[in-house]
């Protein structure tokens, strides 16, 4: 265990619900596109792949038959043992059902669980409702995925807390601190080491990795890894590399995230380390 402690867990998030090929033409949006971009992070030295896909028009979508393709690509890389984490929001506004079915049909070791619902964005309600999330964290526990619990502001922290109480979240639990989504806290040092003041208050045996979306990335990456974090990069956080540069793939963000935690002192773990780490099955 102790080798673990310097272990850092790079999360790589491809895709997500929002950027376009407008955007950026770099972003991964159809499974087989997205397979080959998480087996290349993974070489890059990702243990976590965490996955949304789109619709054939490529929209932000929960379509099973999409994820399952998706993952069928990524399993037949016989030598890529990258951990999958589902995603179970897809973007706002889609059905409980269709967020459930991916991770409860093809359980992946982890899958997203938004810990409350929020303004997003400015836009719309990003729902997650406490009977959903009563529903959420049985049925992640029914199949043996772990959650990932995204947190959005220090309340889903304290709202986690009910769940891990009930039963409902098993402990150690997993965060994810995202930070910087407009209806959110907002992506800085100093609300980065509120939001770990908080987890250890809630879960003192949990384990937690963060993300800064836009500008602020890099404070909240190179934060994250000083205060003994883990990390998450990729295009459903932030299309440009560096301000006015579009990121030429996934994997540059990989391979930046794993030269920052070298350069550190720390290394990235394997997703075997990952797995020891988070105590998956
Ligand atoms: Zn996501």
């Amino acid at each position: 265990m102790s080798e673990l402690k310097n272990k850092r867990i790079i999360t790589v998030a491809t895709t997500g619900a929002w950027p376009t090929k407008e955007n950026t033409p770099n972003v991964p949006l159809q499974p087989e596109e997205i397979a080959e971009e998480v087996y290349n992070c993974w070489k890059e030295g990702a243990a976590i792949a965490h996955i949304h896909v789109r619709d054939d028009a490529d929209r932000p979508a929960m379509e099973f038959e999409k994820f399952a393709k998706t993952v069928e690509l990524i399993r037949a890389k016989k030598d890529c043992d990258i951990i999958l984490n589902l995603t179970t929001s897809g973007g706002v506004g889609l059905s409980e059902d269709d967020r459930i079915r991916p991770f409860y049909e093809l359980k992946p070791e982890m899958a997203s669980y938004d810990c409350g619902s929020m303004n997003w964005q400015h836009t719309t309600v990003f729902e997650n409702t406490p009977a959903f999330l009563e529903k959420l964290g049985a049925l992640m526990r029914e199949v043996g995925v772990k959650p990932e619990i995204e947190v959005f502001d220090p309340g889903m922290i304290y709202n986690a807390r009910h769940y891990l109480k009930k039963g409902t979240l098993t402990s150690p639990p997993h965060f994810q601190f995202c930070m910087g989504v407009a209806g959110g806290i907002a992506a800085s040092t100093k609300n980065l080491v509120f939001m770990h003041d908080c987890l250890k208050e809630v879960a003192s045996d949990a384990t937690w990795s963060a993300f800064g979306i836009g500008a602020r990335a890099m404070e909240i990456l190179y934060t994250s890894v000083a205060m003994g974090g883990n990390v998450r990069v990729g295009m459903e956080d932030n299309v440009l590399y560096k301000k006015g540069v579009i990121a030429e793939s996934n994997m540059v963000f990989v391979a930046r995230a794993k030269r920052i935690i070298e350069e550190f002192g720390a290394e990235a773990a394997t997703p075997d380390e990952a797995r020891q780490i988070l105590g998956l099955r």
